[in-house]
């Protein structure tokens, strides 16, 4: 008999994620803290719980998307949280992205009670994550990730085994050091084509089939030059990762110049009002800087 599943946080990705699990055929509980977003989960069939503790109680594999840190540690260790209803040997995988020193603390808690723990975090943006695509790197016990397979397999495309817990979130610093760099590349890359007057579709068209090109460039670079910056990730979310890469290349020691200028330049658009729009506005930085408008 297949585990039950929940799933709390159903905001840009937990929603894509959920439809998947019910897509492949898995009975799932929903909690969302704005009750109203888990009506479309529950149109195509899945259950509501009312509370982190009462999805808990009714499932064996619980998985998490929600903001930040703080987040993460209210819906699992709060009061009504996963940590009161779960019974031991449930097993909570997180896949927000979040601290890997938090993350490591909190599977210790969890621990102490006999639930395992995993940290799931995913990359591949709303599309990854509504059409199934996802790249989930995962931290923990291989005998736990095993158990976890078949639920990563319905929401993801390239499942990766980095490590050891907190390793997950770790990687994915990684991948945001990358994200947001190449978001920096292609921001300026389209000024210098807006500049020498170029036709940008055409150049995007000719540059993404290269060595040049990336997932980056052909979907965010695609909409900065359409302007449209609704948000697949929001500058405030991207902000509250790369704070995180900050401050873990600060206890390593290490230089993260490129990621502090980025952090910089998001900075200037989160003062000017911006930070509910997508990542790729980033665009809009280096336009206020160089008096130039890229496409419209
Ligand atoms: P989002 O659309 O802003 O959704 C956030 C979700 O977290 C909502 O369901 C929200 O509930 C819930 N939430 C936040 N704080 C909470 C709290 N204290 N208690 C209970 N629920 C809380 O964000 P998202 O884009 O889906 O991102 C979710 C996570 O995935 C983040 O860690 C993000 O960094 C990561 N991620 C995002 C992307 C992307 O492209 N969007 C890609 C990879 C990873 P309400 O509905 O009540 O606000």
């Amino acid at each position: 008999m297949s585990e039950r599943v929940g799933f709390i946080g159903l905001g840009i990705m937990g929603r894509g994620m959920a439809h998947n699990l019910l897509k492949a055929g898995f009975a799932v509980t929903v909690w969302n803290r704005t009750a109203a977003r888990m009506d479309a989960l529950l149109q195509a069939g899945a259950t509501a719980a009312s509370s982190p503790a009462d999805l808990a109680r009714r499932c064996d594999v619980i998985f998490t998307c929600v903001s930040d840190t703080p987040d993460v540690e209210a819906v699992v260790l709060g009061e009504d949280g996963v940590l009161a209803g779960a019974q031991a040997g449930a097993l909570v995988v997180d896949m927000s992205t979040i601290s890997p020193e938090a993350t490591r603390a909190l599977a210790a808690k969890l621990a102490e009670r006999g639930v395992y723990f995993l940290d799931a975090p995913v990359s591949g943006g709303s599309e990854g994550a509504a059409r199934g695509t996802l790249s989930i790197m995962v931290g923990g016990e291989a005998e736990q990730v095993a158990r976890a397979m078949p639920y990563f397999q319905a929401m993801g495309k390239t499942i990766t085994h980095v490590g050891k817990v907190g390793d997950g979130q770790a990687v994915k610093l990684v991948n945001q050091i990358l994200v947001v760099v190449t978001m920096l590349g292609v921001s300026e890359a389209l000024l210098f084509a807006q500049a020498s007057g170029l036709d940008l579709e055409k150049t995007l068209q000719a540059v993404a089939g290269g060595a040049a090109g990336s997932w980056m460039l052909s979907n965010r670079g695609t909409q900065a030059i359409a302007r449209d910056f609704r948000p697949g990730f929001t500058i405030d979310l991207q902000q509250k990762d790369l704070r995180l890469v900050l401050e873990a290349a600060d206890q390593r020691g290490v230089p993260a110049i490129a990621t502090s200028l980025v952090f910089n330049l998001y900075r200037t658009l989160q003062q000017a009002g911006l930070g509910h729009e997508g990542n790729h506005a980033l665009i809009k930085a280096l336009e206020r800087l160089a008096g130039i408008t890229v496409g419209g």
